[in-house]
């Protein structure tokens, strides 16, 4: 029996994941854009906030998983409950089966790390907020080669630009730029990350109006991440705050997280070499991305000895040696508002002649002083260990992109307030779907790797169950 064509835009995270989860029911292609991780043929400008994390999204196999670091955590059941179609017990059980897949151990493992970590900061005194668990598995995973999809899955090197659709709503095919062509399905779905997906939505509606596709663009999430002060504290906080699981070779971090305006909003602690920084006129920073991008390049280890906070970051994390200290950063990474306006599409630039994806992310004056009361309110939640504090006074200049780029093309229960329905297929369409970072409507203060990575092996039973029913 023949089985149904599956044809997936975009081999990144939520690519990849689908793709390998897919092969048990479909035949099927990853069509994919990207010759290399940055790409020149598809720039991405940014008007709104400076992106400063450069770049925050990647191309070619395995997607913008080339660039991530693979922090894992679930998003938290109130986010669900307050913005998403479904409660969290619905991903429940693909949040296990994805954990390890992405980390190579049982997501029971970590959970139980997580109450534990937690008993521990309670014993030295830390407040009883809300402590998510984030885990860094040692060594970040490229989707594409970590789950060995070379010579499973059919690629087809192309960038898609529009789509076939029959009278009744079904896309038979995806066409190409250029004189690719097109590539004929059954099913299709859009994994062409938050700020890809919603562009190809736009196209679709320029030829298939449809009130849902009015969303695509719309609703856009980042997390402003970055350090924003700097606390003294009384206890050994040193052993815990980069905590070897044991019998792993990965690392848990419990962020605090204090909500404002039913706003997430976390701080992880870590440790500052701040006798450095107050000689540097309030520096802080990171070169790590840069050391993990380039790390042939001398000139990253010259910057790193003028960043001594990473230098504490590479001992603990990579080789376990944690300093005793009682200075640490606050890092911030918040939940901000979904932005109803358009907020991502395409131009072509005049001079070059190139399509540019724009991303225009904005801070609202008013978001920024309850982020900046948040602050002040996790020193009060510390009150008990701190024994001083100290806002950046460049605390706001400093945020950067979490690159969770999120909400463009989102699950919701109707046309009117989203793109897509509760198992990703877009309103209105008989068999287009969307698994994604833009699929995700609210994600708190997770970073969303491991959500795309669920929703991804969720579409999968749905689309099995599909072909099964329709066979
Ligand atoms: C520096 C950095 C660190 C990060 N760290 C973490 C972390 O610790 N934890 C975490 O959870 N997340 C992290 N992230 C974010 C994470 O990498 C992304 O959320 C995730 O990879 C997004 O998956 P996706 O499937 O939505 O899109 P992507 O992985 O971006 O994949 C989209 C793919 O679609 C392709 N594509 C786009 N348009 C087309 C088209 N028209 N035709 C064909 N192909 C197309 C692209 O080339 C790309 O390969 C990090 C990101 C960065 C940049």
């Amino acid at each position: 029996m023949t089985r149904p064509r599956a044809v997936i835009v975009g081999a990144g995270l939520g690519g990849c994941m689908l793709a390998h989860a897919l092969l048990a029911t479909h035949e099927v292609t990853l069509v994919e854009r990207g010759e290399s991780v940055e790409d020149p043929r598809f720039p991405l400008r940014d008007v709104g906030l400076p992106a400063v994390t450069e770049p925050h999204t990647g191309a070619g196999l395995g997607g913008s998983t080339q660039l991530w670091h693979n922090g894992l955590i679930e998003i938290d059941p109130d986010v669900f409950e307050a913005h998403w179609p479904w409660p969290k017990t619905v991903l429940d059980p693909y949040y296990e089966q994805a954990f390890p897949l992405l980390s190579g151990l049982p997501l029971s493992k970590v959970r139980a790390a997580i109450e534990d970590l937690r008993c521990r900061y309670r014993a030295l005194g830390m407040p009883e907020a809300r402590l998510p668990g984030l885990y860094y598995p040692r060594w970040p995973r490229n989707l594409w080669t970590s789950l060995e999809l070379a010579g499973r899955v059919a690629v087809v090197r192309g960038d898609v630009n529009g789509f076939e659709l029959d009278e009744g709503g079904r896309v038979t095919a995806v066409t190409l730029a250029g004189a690719a062509g097109r590539v004929a399905a059954d099913v299709v779905v859009l994994a062409a990350g938050g700020l890809g997906t919603p562009v190809l939505l736009q196209k679709l509606a320029r030829h298939h109006p449809l009130p849902a596709l009015d969303h695509a663009g719309c609703h856009y999430e980042d997390h402003p991440m970055g350090f924003v002060g700097e606390v003294q504290v009384a206890v050994p906080l040193y052993r815990l705050w980069n905590y070897q699981v044991p019998g792993t070779d990965g690392n848990l971090r419990l962020p605090l997280v204090v909500v404002r305006k039913g706003m997430h909003i976390s701080f992880q602690l870590r440790p500052a070499a701040t006798y450095y920084r107050a000689s540097r006129r309030e520096r802080v920073g990171s070169v790590l991305n840069l050391l993990r991008r380039n790390p042939w390049n001398p000139l990253n280890y010259v910057k790193l000895l003028s960043h001594w906070d990473d230098v504490l970051d590479i001992l603990s994390f990579k080789f376990g040696i944690r300093l005793p200290t009682r200075h640490y950063t606050l890092v911030m990474c918040a939940q901000t508002p979904a932005q109803p306006e358009l907020a991502v599409w395409s131009e072509v630039d005049a001079a070059t002649g190139q399509e540019v994806r724009i991303r225009n992310w904005v801070i609202s004056d008013a978001f920024r002083a309850e982020l900046r009361a948040s602050i002040d309110d996790v020193f009060a939640a510390m009150g008990p260990v701190i024994t001083s504090s100290r806002v950046f006074p460049n605390w706001f200049e400093q945020l950067y992109t979490g690159a969770h780029h999120s909400g463009t093309a989102r699950l919701s229960a109707n046309a009117q307030t989203g793109v897509c329905d509760g198992d990703g297929l877009v309103h209105g369409l008989a068999n287009l779907y969307v698994c994604d970072g833009s699929a995700i409507p609210a994600s708190g203060i997770a970073n969303t790797g491991l959500t795309i990575a669920a929703l991804a092996l969720r579409l999968a039973d749905h689309l099995g169950a599909r072909a099964a029913r329709s066979t």
